[in-house]
């Protein structure tokens, strides 16, 4: 009796740390299967919330376009703003929200694709509880970089149906 409560003890520990050891062998491959780093914390006062930013293109006179990699935590988001030449965001990881001023915020998910007019106001950001990374495409830099206006506020961004 006592011969085969050892040995299936010995069994459970074998299973749990499979399970455990495959965990964590997860985790780090889904870590390495990011396309595009995180970069670094944005310290900026354009942003409400922790978001990150890894720039993947700089702007120059051949292009006239900048691409960043940009990550949300959950509840973070843009100000409002503008840009002068538009700009293309691609959904890659999460879910949050696209808005125009005096229109609604339109769920993004990943995968999606938002056209951004030039000179229109609008901000991006994360879900209330989950995160969003997307990569923003600023085309016309000639036309000038973006103008930031005032943040999205809490009244804002909590009553979004
Ligand atoms: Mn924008």
């Amino acid at each position: 009796m006592k011969t085969i409560i050892k040995i299936s003890t010995l069994f459970l520990t074998i299973i749990i740390f499979a399970c455990t050891n495959k965990q964590s062998e997860k985790a780090m491959i889904h870590k390495t299967e990011l396309a595009f780093p995180k970069g670094d914390q944005i310290t900026n006062n354009n942003f409400t919330g922790t978001a990150w930013l890894q720039m993947l293109v700089s702007n120059d006179s051949i292009y006239t376009t900048s691409i960043g990699n940009v990550t949300f935590e959950p509840g973070a988001r843009t100000n409002w703003h503008k840009h002068p030449g538009g700009q293309i965001l691609l959904v890659t990881e999460g879910t949050g929200y696209y808005q125009e001023k005096g229109k609604p915020a339109q769920q993004l998910h990943k995968g999606d694709v938002v056209k951004i007019p030039p000179d229109t106001e609008h901000w991006h950001g994360a879900a209330h509880n989950n995160g969003l990374t997307h990569i923003a495409i600023s085309p016309n830099t000639d036309k000038g970089s973006v103008v930031w206006l005032q943040p999205v506020t809490d009244e804002e961004y909590n009553n979004i149906k």
